[in-house]
């Protein structure tokens, strides 16, 4: 693997470009300075820093929200839709700025940096349109001169939780939503992301200014999952969206449930492709070593696990890994790098740990795996992605470990295949390389991926706005953007009416 060395930052380098760009941006210099330690996983330096809120102080968010609410769902949807049309706009003019936030705090190559702010940019515009399509149906009554209807009305606050990884764009799924469908939003980002959620949040406020949208709409909290636990159990919180692993959902689910609030789940994902003997194997490999490489193995759709025809497995592995020694890692800021760093050290360990296990379960490391430029940059944790081919679908590959490796299964007979797909307790995304007909269609049939994504030909990770993203099993059922996902975001009342004159009861019912 190439490792990229003289790549790394100077020191203050990162740091002078996140502060010109926080200043870009419009944050609140009182929000630079505080308890938390804002670093990045480029060089381990610290960026900046923030305050660190209580758990009072996100009671007192929701407080915030909970009565800013009251009129904000009195505000008729289109003149909602103004404001995330405002903060798109504001989002393309500050692209770059936001993408260098993205960059600094999570290690994403620049492509995938303004990438992520694109899918901002991508939900404001479906979100805006759908302020004038908040539509219920009307059905016929059995009695006659009645209707039937069903009317959707804003839920109330809703709590976003958000993963390192994604750090602006799913925030952006549900909040241009849930603007638009009414309701206020209190964000708790993830730990590791704050410059990204206060240079998001700037914009956001920036717009309700200019478009005369109440202050209290979008409060933000720079809370650790401790005190952002009060954001799960306060019962005005009509929904928790909650995006990261699937130790995160086991404690927020059924917390949330306890008090009857809803939850949308985006959980952890353990995604597999197939890869089928009539495949266009040039095609498959870009496919492949997109999703399994890039951003370092910190997607939750990022390929974790090739279901490989026997007859092709030992060339297509060989070619994988002379691709991946080509592949540039180094620093994201420089170009040409494909593979940043780890978010951590703990990121790290894992990912070690996850090799010696898979060894020590019959694997074989066939290329990467090792840590590069720990002397350029000793604070941070660069690995080469690794390929490790696996006897059987054991424990370790039962398990998402949140770092750039693909286990490589092979496989005899097509059911098989979806056999191992399925085989495992996450069911977030799956993809099928194959030129025959059958066998795609099959992949896609109820008996085929029980994945909520199920690609053709594509890679596991990628996924537009239009589309309904979110996976089943452990990957908690959820779904956001696309299609009518906006339902989440709203409660849905049925209304009988009568306009007879007389009072005829359902199902022939006769009494008073
Ligand atoms: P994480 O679970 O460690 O943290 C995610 C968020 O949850 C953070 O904001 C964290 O502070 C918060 N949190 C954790 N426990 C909490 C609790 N008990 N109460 C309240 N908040 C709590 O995940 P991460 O390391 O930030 O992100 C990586 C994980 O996220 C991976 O498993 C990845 O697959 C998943 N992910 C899923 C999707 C999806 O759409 N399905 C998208 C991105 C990331």
């Amino acid at each position: 693997m190439t490792a990229l060395t003289g790549t790394i930052p100077a020191a203050g380098t990162l740091a002078a470009d996140v502060a010109a760009a926080l200043d870009a941006l419009g944050v609140d210099k009182a929000l630079l300075s505080g308890a938390h330690e804002c670093r990045s996983p480029i060089t381990g330096e610290v960026l900046a820093h923030t305050p660190e809120h209580t758990a009072a102080d996100v009671e007192a968010a929701i407080t915030t929200a909970a009565e800013t609410f009251l009129t904000w769902r009195d505000v008729p949807a289109p003149v909602r839709g103004q404001l995330i049309k405002r903060w798109g706009e504001l989002l393309t003019e500050h692209k770059e700025h936001l993408a260098t936030l993205v960059q600094a705090e999570v290690g994403k190559i620049r492509s995938e940096a303004l990438g992520e702010v694109q899918e901002m940019i991508d939900i404001c515009d479906l979100a805006v349109g759908q302020s004038r399509q908040l539509f219920g149906k009307t059905l016929p009554s059995e009695r006659p001169g009645h209707r039937l209807a069903e009317t959707w009305h804003p839920l109330g606050v809703v709590g976003v939780i958000s993963a390192f990884n994604f750090p602006v764009a799913v925030y952006a799924w549900n909040t241009a939503l849930a603007l638009v469908c009414g309701d206020t939003v209190v964000w708790k980002p993830a730990e590791t992301a704050y410059l990204c959620a206060l240079g998001t949040d700037a914009l956001l406020a920036k717009a309700a200014a200019e478009v005369g949208a109440p202050a209290g709409l979008h409060p933000l909290v720079l809370a650790d999952r401790v005190a952002g636990q009060a954001l799960v159990d306060d019962e005005r919180v009509a929904l928790v969206s909650a995006t990261g692993s699937v130790r995160m959902g086991r404690e927020v689910a059924p917390r949330v449930a306890a008090r009857f609030g809803r939850a949308l789940l985006e959980l952890g994902g353990n995604n597999a492709a197939i890869v089928a003997p009539s495949a266009d194997l040039d095609l498959a490999l870009r496919g492949i070593v997109f999703a399994a490489a890039g951003t370092a193995g910190q997607r939750c759709t990022t390929l974790r696990r090739l279901i490989v025809h026997r007859s092709i497995a030992d060339d297509l592995v060989k070619r994988i890994a002379a691709t991946y020694e080509g592949l540039p890692i180094g620093s994201p800021t420089a170009p040409g790098v494909l593979v940043g760093p780890l978010v951590s050290q703990a990121a790290y360990a894992a990912q070690q740990d996850a090799l010696e296990q898979a060894v020590a379960q019959g694997g074989e490391v066939v290329a990467g795996g090792k840590r590069v430029l720990a002397d350029e940059a000793p604070g941070a944790f660069y690995v080469e992605p690794a390929v490790v081919r696996m006897p059987a679908q054991t424990s370790v590959v039962q398990e998402e470990t949140f770092a750039p490796i693909v286990y490589v299964l092979t496989y005899d007979t097509f059911d098989e295949a979806i056999a191992l797909n399925n085989g495992v307790r996450q069911g977030l995304s799956s993809a099928v390389f194959t030129r025959d007909l059958e066998e795609a269609e099959r992949f896609l049939s109820a008996g085929g991926s029980d994945c909520g994504i199920a690609n053709v030909n594509i890679g596991t990770s990628g996924a537009e706005i239009g589309g309904a993203f979110g996976g089943e099993k452990e990957t908690g059922g959820g779904r956001e953007s696309g299609t009518d996902s906006w339902q989440a975001y709203m409660r849905r009342a049925t209304n009988t009416v009568n306009a007879s004159g007389q009072l005829p009861l359902a199902q022939g019912v006769e009494f008073v």
